[in-house]
């Protein structure tokens, strides 16, 4: 359900972009997509399907990409990419503290046939 309320968002945001732009189509939606954020990207083109059908937004392939959980090391003051079931820093092998990244989902770009 979580991809529900997502997809009603992007479709209103790919239809003001298209109106705005005068576009005869839409032809691709760019997501970024945090790997914590549980969002099935098969799932939001099911539903922008069928929330998009006679809207200007209508016919778009959904893509998304990627955005990784980050993790902060308090000892060497950076940010690093969170390894597969490890909390560890690289350097020094304490344990990162979550950024928030990686629990995004927001429309990227949108690509346009004007
Ligand atoms: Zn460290």
């Amino acid at each position: 359900m979580h991809e529900l309320s997502l997809t009603q968002r992007i479709v209103r945001i790919v239809c003001d972009a298209a109106q705005k732009e005068n576009a005869r189509r839409v032809l691709k939606v760019t997501l970024a997509v945090g790997e914590d954020s549980g969002i099935v990207p098969d799932c939001v083109q099911t539903y922008y399907d069928l929330l998009s059908d006679g809207t200007a937004a209508q016919g778009a392939l959904i893509e998304a990409n990627t955005v990784c959980a980050t993790l902060y090391c308090e000892s060497c003051k950076m940010e690093f990419e969170r390894a597969r079931f490890s909390f560890s820093c690289p350097d020094c092998g304490a344990e990162g503290t979550p950024t928030g990244k990686g629990n995004e989902c927001y429309v990227e770009s949108i690509e346009l046939e004007t």
